[in-house]
């Protein structure tokens, strides 16, 4: 029998094709460089963080098939650092090359409907939910589920873009219209009931094509204007919590074949986990393993895709991972003059409110432990 290509790896000087072209594919690219790969970078955005540290770029909408198809032909294995790309595209890609996580991994991230039904097929729980496609369906869905709550589009939304919560007092018709845009363009709409979590954590999984998996601490993530602001490694919640939590994202990663990288996030409530959301690529909650892992998720990553052996993901430091946002990367020379805090920045020129320029790590090495 001639050996399966999925499990022989893909030698060093080989070209890692990645689709996206932001910070997560820039230093994907930078850990694919230490270990002597080369990267291309697919993306509609010139000079993006990515394009500028990979050997080749390429630069063209996510539905031009004809770049697509070039692009495949290029590059020894594809994978991704945005994961809402069209189904032809991936199709198209497949048939030149191993992509790795594979269409199936990328449909049921895409879409909040099949992502909390596949949570719930293999006995996870999430919030109570409801798919809603009309006004009627979104009233119906209240009455059951009851207020607060939140309506957020099935596809497209991210950094809590594309959400309503709805309170006592918010009327149906206003809400339903708010999302009319994201709805128009994604299809359908998810409400979900309020949790009033005690925490939210996430756990980065590794798996690889050999189903050999490796999955680092749990993380607490502290938001700010929707958007990641803290996460604190390791989570301060009991072990048990932690176990059944890297549980729950192994379980995924294994039922749905991830080979690479799957991120889940949860939250922490008084009767346990519940899954939020998961995206099968490098995780804003996993940058503190770039400072305080024997392996951080970016080589990790790198290691899974190529069918190379898996790193140990050991947490060697304590750390705290904040989000540089918009001017918050000002700082930089503040933030060298301490010692222990390791500032990564992305190579974005222009510094718009919202936008992610950078984070610092601030590390405690665990000296002396046992
Ligand atoms: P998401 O885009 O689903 O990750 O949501 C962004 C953030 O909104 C989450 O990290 C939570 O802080 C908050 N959030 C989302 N869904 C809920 C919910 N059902 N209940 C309470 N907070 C939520």
């Amino acid at each position: 029998m001639s050996p399966n290509p999925d499990f022989r790896p893909l030698p060093p000087g080989s070209t890692i094709g990645i689709i996206g072209g932001g910070q997560l594919g820039r230093m994907a690219a930078l850990a694919a460089a230490r270990l002597g790969y080369l990267v291309h970078v697919y993306s509609p955005e010139k000079d993006g963080p990515a394009s500028q540290v990979a050997a080749a770029a390429t630069l063209a909408e996510y539905t031009d098939e004809a770049a697509i198809e070039d692009f495949a032909r290029k590059v020894d294995v594809v994978t991704f650092e945005f994961e809402n790309i069209p189904a032809e595209s991936v199709r198209l890609m497949a048939a030149h090359v191993p992509v790795r996580p594979c269409w199936s991994v990328l449909e049921v991230a895409q879409d909040r409907i099949r992502e909390k039904s596949f949570f719930n097929s293999i006995g996870v729980k999430t919030a109570p939910w409801r798919e809603v496609s009309s006004l009627k369906e979104l009233r119906t869905a209240v009455a059951e589920i009851g207020r607060p709550a939140v309506l957020k589009t099935a596809r497209q939304g991210y950094d809590g873009k594309g959400q309503v919560k709805i309170v006592a007092d918010t009327d149906l018709a206003e809400a339903w219209a708010a999302l009319g845009a994201g709805l128009t363009a994604g299809g359908n709409g998810v409400l979900e009931g309020f949790i009033n979590f005690r925490s939210e954590i996430s756990v980065i999984v590794a798996r690889g094509a050999d189903g050999a998996w490796q999955a680092f601490d749990p993380v607490w993530n502290v938001h700010r204007d929707h958007i990641l602001d803290t996460s604190t490694a390791p989570a301060p919640i009991p072990a048990a919590l932690a176990g059944a939590a890297m549980d729950i994202a192994h379980r995924a990663a294994e039922e749905l074949g991830v080979v690479g990288l799957l991120a889940v996030e949860m939250f922490v409530t008084d009767d346990g986990l519940l899954a939020n959301e998961m995206a099968p690529r490098p995780h804003n909650s996993g940058h503190w393993t770039m400072d305080a892992c024997v392996t951080d998720q970016f080589e990790q990553f790198v290691r899974a895709v190529c069918g190379l052996p898996l790193g140990s993901p050991e947490r060697h430091s304590d750390a705290v991972m904040k989000n540089l946002i918009g001017n918050d990367a000002a700082q930089w020379l503040d933030i060298l003059n301490d010692p222990c805090a390791k500032l990564h920045l992305y190579g974005k020129a222009e510094a718009r409110p919202g936008r992610k320029m950078g984070h610092v790590n601030r590390i405690t090495p665990r000296t002396g432990r046992p």
